[in-house]
C-alpha cells in the first residue's frame, strides 16, 4: 500500500468488541489472565510491559519507516535515551552529530559520560570526518539530519557504509523529514529515531518519541530498555499521535510548499543577511537535500541583521507567529536557538558549529501562506 493509505489504516483494525472505527484508548494498568496455563494469552500483562494503543502506533510507524518493530517513548530524548543505553556500555565510544538537537548534546555529555562512555562530536556532514571520528570502541554512530537548528544534512547512505562496514549500528534522528519524505533504514541506516512530539503528532497535543529498527536483534534490544527502564509512552499519547499521524503527509506537503515561500521572501528581505532553507538554491547542500529526501520540510532559520538585540525585537513584534520551543506543529512557531533551545550549548561550541547570535529558527505550520509572509514582513520592517 502507498504512504497516505498506511498512514490511515496500519496497525489498527475496528476494535472486535464494539466496532468502534479508532482503536480504544486502553487505559488499563493490567491485563487480567484467562488462566495460569494461558498467561499472556492476549500478548498484554502490564502496561509497562505492553499496552495495545501503544501496540497499534508502533506497529504503524514501523510499516511508515519500513522497520522489522519499533518501540514507543515518553519523549524524544527517551527514544534517544534507549538508543544509547541499548548500544552502549561504560568504556565504549559513540559518534554523534556535532549539530544535532540541543537535548542529545546533554544527554550524552551530562549523563552518559558519568558512566564512562565517550562521544565524539563530529562534522557527520562530511565523510572523512566521520571516518576520522570512529575508534576500535565505537559502538554507535548517531546522525540528525537535517539538523536542528541549521539544517545540516548528513548523506544517510554514506555515513551508513562506513558505519556498516566496521560493524557498528547507524542511529538517524528523522524527526524533520519524517518517513513521508525520508525513510533512513532504506538507505542503509539501522535504527531511526523520532521526536513524534513534532510532526507525528503535528497539532502540539502530546510529547513522545519511537525507535524503528531495521534487525530483530536491535529491536529486542531497544524493547528491552523500553520496559526495563520504563521509559513509555502513555496509552493516551499513543491514540493522540495515531490520530495525528492520518495527515502526516497531507501537512508535510502543504507546510513545506509553505516553508519555500516564506525562505523565498526571507531571501529578498533586506534586514535578513542569510536564509538556510533546504528547498533554496543557495542551500549549500540543495543536492543531497534533493537526493537523499523527496521534500525539504518545513523547518528553516534565517539570520536577521543586529544580533541578539534585533532577534529579540523580531520575536517581540509577530503576532501570528507564536514564540515557543516546539516544532513540527500546525501552529507556525518562531525561536531563538541561542536563548532558547540551545541555551545549554557552551558558546564556543554553538558558534563552532553555526549558531549565532542572531539566528531566528522557523517552523511553517498550516496557516495562510500570505498571512505568515505578511506577519514576518511587519517585524521585519520595523527592526
Ligand atoms: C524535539 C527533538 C528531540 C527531542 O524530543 P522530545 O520529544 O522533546 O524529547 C530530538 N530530536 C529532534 C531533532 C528534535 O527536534
Amino acid at each position: 500500500m502507498g504512504f497516505r493509505t498506511d498512514q490511515i489504516h496500519a496497525g489498527v483494525t475496528p476494535d472486535p468488541s464494539s466496532g468502534a472505527i479508532l482503536t480504544p484508548i486502553h487505559q488499563s494498568t493490567t491485563f487480567v489472565q484467562p488462566s495460569v496455563d494461558d498467561y499472556m494469552a492476549t500478548g498484554y500483562s502490564y502496561s509497562r510491559s505492553g499496552n495495545p494503543t501503544v501496540t497499534a502506533f508502533e506497529a504503524r510507524v514501523a510499516k511508515l519507516e519500513g522497520g522489522i518493530g519499533s518501540a514507543a517513548f515518553s519523549s524524544g530524548m527517551a527514544a534517544t535515551n534507549a538508543v544509547f543505553m541499548a548500544l552502549l556500555n561504560t568504556g565504549d565510544h559513540a559518534v554523534v552529530s556535532d549539530v544535532a538537537y540541543g537535548g542529545t548534546y546533554r544527554l550524552a555529555t551530562k549523563v552518559f559520560t558519568r558512566f564512562g562512555v565517550h562521544f565524539t562530536f563530529a562534522d557527520t556532514s562530511d565523510l572523512d570526518a566521520v571516518r576520522a571520528a570512529v575508534n576500535e570502541r565505537t559502538r554507535l554512530v548517531f546522525t540528525e539530519t537535517p539538523a536542528n537548528p541549521n539544517l545540516k544534512y548528513t548523506d544517510i547512505a554514506g555515513v551508513s557504509e562506513i558505519a556498516t562496514s566496521l560493524g557498528i549500528p547507524h542511529a538517524v534522528d528523522n524527526t524533520f523529514l519524517t518517513p513521508y519524505f525520508q525513510r533512513p533504514l532504506e538507505l542503509g541506516a539501522d535504527l531511526v529515531v523520532h521526536s513524534t512530539t513534532k510532526y507525528f503528532d503535528g497539532h502540539n497535543a502530546t510529547v513522545g518519541g519511537v525507535v524503528v529498527s531495521r534487525t530483530e536483534e536491535l529491536s529486542e534490544a531497544v524493547a528491552f530498555v523500553q520496559n526495563a527502564a520504563g521509559l513509555i509512552m502513555s496509552p493516551m499519547v499513543a491514540w493522540l499521535t495515531l490520530q495525528g499521524s492520518k495527515t502526516l503527509s497531507e501537512r508535510m506537503d502543504r507546510q513545506s510548499a509553505s516553508a519555500m515561500a516564506v525562505a523565498e521572501f526571507l531571501e529578498g528581505h533586506p534586514k535578513v543577511t542569510a536564509v538556510s532553507y533546504p528547498g533554496l538554491a543557495s542551500f549549500p547542500q540543495h543536492e543531497l537535500a534533493t537526493k537523499q529526501a523527496s521534500g525539504y520540510g518545513a523547518m528553516g532559520c534565517f539570520e536577521v541583521e543586529g544580533g541578539v538585540e534585533a532577534a529579540k525585537s523580531l520575536m517581540g513584534s509577530v503576532r501570528l507567529w507564536t514564540l515557543a520551543e516546539n516544532l513540527g506543529s500546525v501552529e507556525s512557531i518562531i525561536t531563538h536557538p541561542v536563548t532558547m533551545t540551545h541555551a545549554d550549548v557552551e558558546k564556543p561550541e554553538r558558534l563552532r558549529v553555526g549558531i549565532t547570535d542572531g539566528m531566528v529558527r522557523i517552523s511553517v505550520g498550516l496557516e495562510d501562506t500570505e498571512d505568515l509572509i505578511g506577519d514576518l514582513a511587519q517585524g521585519l520592517d520595523r527592526l
